[in-house]
């Protein structure tokens, strides 16, 4: 149930309404709104009737929400969210974002000159991972807190928001002390107890799909996040595992319109990790944007072939600047802004 509260409700009937709710056993989610404040109501209970929260003082109305997803679902919020992820720009409105940057953070200067020239060719923030989810344990890791330093130092030079992967709730504090965006990789898309750390502080986050996760069951990752108290999601489509071998996985931009129909968060793409080889990130990029996405997350190095990681799938800055060019036109041939 969502109750929507009247326009110039006092904050004494808000109080009661939230009080009331609690007393049920059912969690309490305030969502400020610029004209009106909603709570969302969640727990497992679905029988109290509607009646009894319309005559609850300073109530208009209140929504029985169907979707498994509550917080989540285009049913409380008809338009998209806009989730900023820095002081200039926020994901979600008419202007697609391009978040890029390298797999890895190797070392200050390697940052600083991507960071750089992705700046000068449009993007919007910087992605670096310091924590790196390695399939084999032999592979490089990251360089953990010291990458996230470099994170931030270049954020400061370049005035680019930074954003990284962090992989366990234990790093929660201490990667959002150091960027302005965390990103849950695919890998951890269903680790409910990172879902929940990231949800009980306030920094954007970025939740890739798992790679083998329904629409449904991404949504209700995200709706872990969403109801631990942070309403700033953003999510990413990243490649599923299908029978396919000729790509690293099958992009799914389908996805990217139902996801859209479902729910008001902003979704994005990633056709770097989606596709797994570089020629494909431009073309996927094209249809992405095509497809309604609210921005890209795209893989990019000064000299890929010497990329400690994801080299083949990674642009070099020339590359990723053609690419920025392209997307004007699709952009625009959708009604958006890039
Ligand atoms: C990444 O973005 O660097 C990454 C590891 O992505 P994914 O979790 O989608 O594999
Ligand atoms: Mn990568």
């Amino acid at each position: 149930m969502i109750i929507v509260m009247k326009p110039g409700s006092s904050k004494g009937e808000l109080d009661h309404v939230i009080k009331t709710v609690e007393g049920m056993g059912l969690k309490a989610v305030l969502l400020h709104g610029t004209e009106r404040d909603v709570v969302a109501c969640l727990g497992d209970k679905r029988d109290i009737a509607k009646d009894f929260w319309n005559a609850l003082p300073g109530v208009e109305n209140a929504v029985p929400i169907l979707s498994p997803y509550k917080m989540a679902s285009r049913e409380v919020r008809p338009a998209t969210s806009q989730v900023r992820i820095g002081p200039q720009f926020a994901l979600g409105g008419k202007t697609i974002g391009v978040i890029a940057g390298p797999c890895a953070v190797e070392n200050k200067e390697q940052l600083l000159s991507i960071a750089r020239g992705v700046k000068g060719h449009g993007a919007v923030a910087l992605r670096g991972g310091a924590f790196k989810p390695r399939t084999s344990p032999y592979s490089f890791q990251g360089l953990e807190e010291e990458g996230l330093k470099y994170l931030a130092e270049t954020r400061e030079e370049t005035g680019l928001p930074v954003v990284t992967e962090v992989l366990s709730p234990e790093h929660v504090e201490m990667v959002a002390k150091y960027v302005d965006v965390l990103q849950i990789g695919t890998r951890n898309m269903g680790n409910f107890v990172l879902l929940k750390a990231v949800g009980e502080q306030p920094k954007p986050v970025i939740l890739k799909r798992g790679m083998s996760a329904t629409l449904d069951e991404f949504l209700l990752a995200a709706e872990y996040i969403l109801s631990s108290g942070n309403s700033n999601v953003i999510l990413c489509e990243r490649g599923i595992r299908t029978f396919e071998n000729h790509t690293r996985f099958t992009l799914s931009l389908s996805a990217v319109p139902q996801l859209k129909s479902l729910t008001h968060l902003p979704v994005i793409v990633d056709p770097s990790h989606g596709t797994g080889k570089r020629h494909l990130v431009s073309p996927m990029s094209k249809g992405a944007v095509a497809v309604g996405a609210d921005g890209l997350l795209i893989e990019v190095h000064m000299d890929p072939e010497e990329a400690l990681v994801d080299g083949a799938q990674t642009l070099t800055t020339g590359d990723f600047g053609t690419l920025m060019k392209e997307l004007k036109p699709v952009a625009e041939a959708v009604g958006r802004d890039i």
